[in-house]
């Protein structure tokens, strides 16, 4: 039994009851009963009876009128697309509704099109729904809260600039408010309950037009749908609309209108293509992206680097597919993590280049904006290129690890000091030292501390070398080890340009080799002892044998013997220099010292030199008053030294000359040959044990590379100075400077 709303008319009433016993056989409609339709056709009321479809069964004659067409045209056609005068939102809510409920119900709103205040009545019958409508009275009191919600609704519709649309769910329109119509320069009859897809603007845009099906058909399953398009209202303009479609559901979830909001974005459009010509030209990938990751824009970069067409990758993690897989996870894992926070992220991975096939490395990161309530609204994504940063860090990591393996050799001590504190050191350098890494931790270790006494003066030196080059050649020295015991190394270093104050020293355990030097030295100085006894002996018998054959007047056969006199007396002089330096190497050369004529001395053994030899004159020049605190035997061992050498070295000439000169402070001896010279580079190195200037012409003249180290120990321990000039195939000059002894006041 239909339940009739209160209030209704008489005629209404009677229509209801007639409509009930209608309703009582299926398939029954107003039209297939005459009597009933002339009972309708009695009726004051404009009457139209809608099938569960809302499609019109029956429209009475004042209907039609009203409406301005048939009756036959009416039928069979909905009431939107028929009675379009008379749609209204509120009218389309109340049928919908009252087809779907089955109940009856009464609605006043102001049709959008005639602006006439109507008086609905719906009386559901079978399914479907009746019905009248009556002019009603524009609502005035406050309690009448239906027309006021249809007013407040229609004031809303007009305040909005852009274009609203209330579509069926099937995009049939069915309100719609004035600014499309002004664009699009139609009436709202034109429009009313036509197809959207078929508004004027949207027919001259087949591709907007296929969006719009699309995004109508998302909507009316229950989705909020956003989407721009371009249409041209003109055929030279055209506008950018950004348009959401959002379903409106019943109590029942079922959907029963569609909102559709478009938005002019053409000027940001615009400015968002200036701002994309930028972004194209930016050596990053850009993406802009909707709250869901899916993307809204990627910039030409991508794609070029890629080899992919836009279209081809619009996933929501469309992008991943271009990361190493390796990296895959935990880049869609950090980007899940950021979506969830909502906070910007970061995360460095490798991106497949479309054209190499080879994989890049890349820095991500992706901010999120929002709106002023918090909510993000899109997501900014950049790609730089770190491939060089990557490289950099790979060879970063391998030259620590060089430095690692350098560190960990057991073959060289290594430590690096800051000032005189070593802040680290490798195991080897604290095994050969007795310290332990606790010591290092503590800052126990100042290598400074830890350098013998002996080896200050040197180990100062090396300092300032190092200083002033930043290098340090390898130099002997010792440490004193934890233990007190003592360590010969040797030891060079190289300043850190990053803070000269640190160094990194290389130190090489030396004590294998001072050992077998010790041995050699033993060796010499015991061989040296032993050849020298037997030697004199020869050099006694000799001179004796000599001398007997002169009283006998053999003088033939004592000249002979005198020449092997010659040899005799070379050997002699070679085996005392091996003694002197190994005597000079343990500290033993013994001085004995007076006062010494140094110009009475050099003359007297000029004189005795020019006996030895035939080839060669010796000449003396100036004077040198004055007296040398020395032990005259060694001092004559240098002079005697500097004038053999002269002799030896200058086969071709016949002059050796000698200067004395002297000054109230010192007295300087100037020994000058003719001879040939001493090369540039070595003249230094002749100053060293066993060290003899190269050159052949020199391999006739016997020698060991000893007297000059032994004339410059002598002269140091003098107080005084050796020094050499000269030039070679010229000549060379010795100098000895000697302090004079100062007078007792
Ligand atoms: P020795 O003469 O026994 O080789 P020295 O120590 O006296 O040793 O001299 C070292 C080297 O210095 C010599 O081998 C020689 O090459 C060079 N030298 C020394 N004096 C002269 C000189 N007057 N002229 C050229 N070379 C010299």
């Amino acid at each position: 039994m239909l339940l009739l709303p209160k209030g209704l008319s008489k005629g209404e009433k009677e229509i209801g009851n007639a409509m009930c016993s209608v309703d009582a056989s299926v398939g029954v409609s107003p039209t297939s009963h005459p009597q009933l339709t002339s009972l309708l056709e009695t009726l004051s009321d404009t009457l139209i009876f809608l099938d569960p479809s809302a499609t019109i069964y029956y429209a009475s004659t004042r209907a039609a009128a009203m409406l301005g067409t048939s009756k036959q045209k009416l039928q069979g056609g909905t009431l939107w697309q028929g009675a379009p005068h008379l749609v209204g939102t509120a009218l389309y809510q109340a049928v919908t509704t009252a087809i779907h409920t089955q109940e009856s119900l009464a609605i006043t709103y102001r049709c959008p099109i005639t602006q006439n205040w109507l008086r609905v009545r719906l009386l559901p019958t079978h399914g479907g729904v009746l019905l009248f409508f009556q002019k009603g009275k524009e609502p005035v009191r406050l309690s009448d809260a239906l027309p006021q919600s249809e007013q407040r609704y229609r004031s809303l519709l007009e305040s909005f600039t852009d274009g609203i649309v209330i579509l069926t769910p099937e995009g049939l329109i069915i309100d719609i408010n004035q600014h499309p119509l002004v664009v699009a320069q139609v009436s709202r009859e034109e429009v009313i309950g036509r197809p959207m897809v078929d508004f004027p603007t949207w027919k001259s845009a087949p591709v907007a037009q296929k969006q719009l099906r699309a995004a109508i058909a998302r909507a009316s399953g229950g989705e909020t749908v956003h989407f721009e398009v371009r249409l041209y209202p003109q055929a030279e303009h055209y506008r950018d609309l950004a348009l959401v479609i959002i379903p409106h559901h019943a109590d029942n979830q079922r959907i029963e209108y569609l909102t559709c909001v478009g938005l002019e974005v053409t000027e940001r459009k615009q400015a968002e293509e200036e701002w994309r010509v930028l972004l194209d030209v930016l050596p990053h990938f850009v993406w802009v992206m909707r709250p869901d990751g899916s993307p809204s824009y990627q910039n030409r970069r991508w794609r070029d680097y890629t080899t992919v067409a836009v279209e081809d990758d619009q996933g929501i993690d469309g992008w991943s597919h271009w990361i190493h897989p390796d990296d895959r996870q935990r880049v869609l894992e950090t980007w899940q993590a950021a979506v969830q926070s909502g906070n910007p992220y970061e995360v460095q991975h490798r991106l497949l280049e479309g054209e190499t096939g080879t994989y890049r490395w890349y820095l991500t990161r992706g901010v999120p904006r929002k709106d002023q309530q918090g909510v993000i609204w899109q997501w900014v994504r950049t790609c730089t290129n770190v491939d060089e940063l990557k490289e950099v860090e790979t060879a970063l990591y391998q030259s620590r690890e060089r430095m690692r393996t350098l560190m960990d050799s057991n073959i060289i001590g290594i430590f690096i000091s800051r000032d005189d504190e070593i802040i680290e050191a490798n195991n080897t350098f604290l095994r050969m030292t007795g310290y332990s890494q606790e010591d290092l931790r503590q800052g126990n270790m100042d290598w400074f501390r830890m350098t013998h006494p002996d080896s200050f003066t040197r180990t100062q030196q090396a300092q300032q070398e190092l200083t002033q080059h930043q290098t340090l050649l390898p130099y002997e020295k010792e440490y004193v080890c934890k233990d007190g015991s003592r360590l010969p190394v040797l030891v060079c270093a190289v300043a850190f340009p990053f803070d000269p104050s640190q160094n990194i020293c290389f130190v090489l355990d030396n004590s294998a080799r001072k050992e077998l030097e010790l041995r050699k030295e033993n060796f010499l100085s015991m061989a040296s002892h032993e050849l020298k006894t037997p030697l004199t002996a020869i050099k006694m018998r000799l001179q004796l044998a000599r001398v007997r054959l002169l009283k006998q007047g053999l003088g033939e056969a004592a000249t002979m013997l005198s020449r092997a006199e010659e040899p005799v007396h070379l050997l002699d002089r070679l085996i005392g220099e091996l003694l002197d330096v190994s005597k000079l190497q343990a500290g033993k050369l013994d001085y004995l010292y007076e006062p010494v004529d140094m110009e009475a001395l050099v003359y007297e053994i000029a004189e005795t030199t020019q006996l030895m030899s035939t080839t060669h004159t010796i000449v003396v020049h100036g004077s040198a008053p004055g007296t040398v605190i020395g032990d005259k035997g060694r001092l004559e061992q240098v002079f005697i030294n500097l004038i053999s050498n002269a002799i030896a070295y200058s086969p071709d000439a016949n002059t050796v000359d000698i200067d004395l000169h002297a000054t109230s402070e010192a007295v300087t001896v100037s020994v000058r040959d003719y001879g040939i010279g001493i090369p540039q580079g070595q003249r230094e190195k002749i100053f060293e044990r066993f060290y003899r200037a190269f050159d052949l012409s020199q391999r006739a003249v016997p020698g060991l590379g000893m007297g000059l180290t032994i004339a410059q120990e002598i002269v140091t321990q003098h107080g005084g100075t050796i020094t050499v000039q000269s030039e070679e195939g010229k000549g060379s000059t010795f100098q000895v400077t000697l302090p004079l002894e100062r007078p007792t006041s």
